[in-house]
């Protein structure tokens, strides 16, 4: 993994690299699981972001500018 000066970006979004605004560690276009510890998702709740949006894609996620809030993150409907 580079360091955000190695960063790809494509579609004005990170393409492989870290996502500052969804938090989230991505290559190839493709979000990556936390690879945080089973004992972090006692009561199956996700235990960040990475975990819960792990294996979509970073083109899908519409974020609005104005708003810095992950919780209000849209799936782009296709
Ligand atoms: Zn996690």
């Amino acid at each position: 993994m580079t360091r955000l000066s190695g960063d790809e970006i494509r579609h004005g979004r990170v393409w492989t690299g870290f996502d500052y605004d969804l938090q989230v560690w991505v290559v190839g276009g493709v979000i990556q699981c936390c690879g945080h510890p089973e004992t972090m998702r006692l009561g199956g709740k996700p235990c960040c972001n990475a975990y819960r949006l792990a294996g979509q894609r970073i083109v899908d996620f519409f974020h609005d500018p104005d708003n810095k809030s992950t919780e209000n993150l849209r799936l782009v409907k296709k």
